[in-house]
């Protein structure tokens, strides 16, 4: 893999990256989540590749160089600041915004944050069954991005990481899987300093988890 996969640097230019994660959601018909999408850019071979003949698209493959965990990176990027938004009316599809023309057509650079160093996922908490409201599994992989999102974000800002949110604030929202503010805004502990502060990047975690 390349330098950023190897050695992630602060600030680099996914302008590239940008738009091959972009063609991919477009020429898959905007009607795919997060997971798809990835399989799709990273050439991979799956059930549902197949049977959609999305081996045939001139996307497919054309994210190989980088790991899978940059592009979920760089996927997350792209939906906090708006040029991918998540259909959660359509389970989970994701879709272009006007945000994503001047990108696409080379207009526009993409400058991405550094890629932050996420917990490795069991086998285990992967398949279990997601958590239902109120359960508090500290397995559950949304719960653990929170927090890496979260360590992330405290070592930005040079402050501890509960100044930031509070593990049972994390614990909630993994629970509750909140996709709008309003949702996000009933959790305790979110004020509207907070919400205002940290709502759109959290929105953007649990979109991708
Ligand atoms: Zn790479």
């Amino acid at each position: 893999n390349c330098d950023v996969c190897l050695n992630p640097p602060t600030l680099w230019d996914g302008t590239e990256a940008a738009q091959k994660l972009l063609s991919t959601v477009y020429r898959t018909g905007q009607r795919f989540g997060a997971g798809h999408v990835l399989d799709v850019l990273l050439g991979k071979t799956t059930e549902k590749i197949d049977r959609f003949g999305h081996n045939q698209l001139s996307v497919f493959g054309i994210g190989a160089a980088h790991t899978d965990k940059v592009w979920r990176a760089v996927l997350r990027q792209l939906v906090v600041r708006g040029l991918l938004e998540v259909d959660h009316t359509a389970y989970g599809a994701l879709k272009l915004t006007q945000a994503a023309r001047p990108v696409l057509k080379g207009e526009e650079t993409v400058m991405l944050r550094a890629i932050e160093v996420r917990p490795a996922r069991s086998k285990k908490s992967r398949f279990a069954p997601s958590s239902g409201e109120g359960v508090h599994n500290d397995e559950d992989p949304l719960f653990l991005s929170l927090r890496a999102w979260r360590r992330e974000t405290a070592n930005e800002k040079g402050v501890p990481a509960y100044v930031i949110l509070h593990d049972a604030t994390l614990r909630e929202i993994a629970a509750r899987r909140p996709a709008t503010l309003a949702k996000l805004g009933e959790i305790s502990g979110l004020g509207t300093k907070k919400l205002e502060a940290y709502g759109e990047a959290v929105l953007g975690v649990v979109a991708e988890g």
